[in-house]
């Protein structure tokens, strides 16, 4: 596993569990507003697998789950080996990803080599915009997102408001390709840092308004909620 780095302790990230992050480097999409935008091209490895693990075996009393977030973790070869180790450590895992890999979720979700999926819905999954990802991406989101939700597998939604991704029209269709009883946060992307702030400083980030006039109309597909 190509790591790049590690938050120690957090109730925020695994609903329910105190949980420590592990964010994998490396990433095959190009968000404008990425706030981790250290993470998305290969930086050799600031963080060894074999400390992370060692990490995690000496703090099990006190942690419950084990996040893996990136960057995309499924670009990892390693992913489900590593999600296998921790299991087998006693953590519960939880991925976050953005969709591109269905055949990987699926293998995993099968395998019950995860426990709690967040899959990122970036923009209407029906046309994910250039600047986001290459051609067909937003099919291979869709087919993630069908993938969970056929799922008995516990799992979350979350699409980053951020213009000229995500206005009332994109945020229905995502909402609507999401209905059911899972959740859909909305999180404001953060303008502090980002991976293009040329291309972001046309676009301000949201306002309280906005965000609660969206949360209103996913409502009517799925329970949506503001987060940050
Ligand atoms: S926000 Fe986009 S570019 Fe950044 S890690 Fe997530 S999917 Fe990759």
């Amino acid at each position: 596993m190509r790591l790049g780095g590690l938050v120690k302790n957090s109730a925020l990230d695994y609903p329910g569990l105190l949980s420590a992050v592990l964010f994998t480097q490396g990433c095959n999409f190009t968000c404008p507003y990425c706030h981790n935008p250290h993470l998305i091209r290969l930086f050799g490895q600031p963080l060894a697998e074999e400390a992370a693990l060692n990490f995690l075996r000496g703090r099990r009393k006190y942690l419950d789950g084990v996040v893996i977030s990136g960057g995309e973790p499924c670009l990892q070869p390693d992913l489900a080996e590593f999600c296998k180790k921790l299991q087998g450590l006693g953590y519960a895992v939880k991925l976050d990803s953005n969709g591109s890999n269905p055949e990987l979720l699926a293998d995993l979700i099968e395998r019950r080599l995860i426990n709690y999926a967040a899959l990122d819905l970036k923009a209407d999954p029906r046309a994910y915009p250039a600047e986001i990802a290459p051609l067909d991406q937003g099919r291979l989101v869709l087919e993630s997102l069908n993938i969970l939700k056929r799922s008995a597998l516990p799992h979350e939604f979350r699409t980053t408001v951020a213009a000229p991704f995500v206005d009332a029209r994109s945020l229905e269709a995502i909402a609507r390709a999401a209905a059911g009883p899972a959740p859909l946060y909305l999180q404001p992307y953060r303008s502090n840092q980002v991976l293009d702030p040329d291309f972001m400083s046309r676009y301000p980030q949201p306002a309280p308004e906005q965000l609660k006039e969206y949360r209103a109309l996913a409502n009517k597909y799925l329970p949506a909620i503001i987060r940050g």
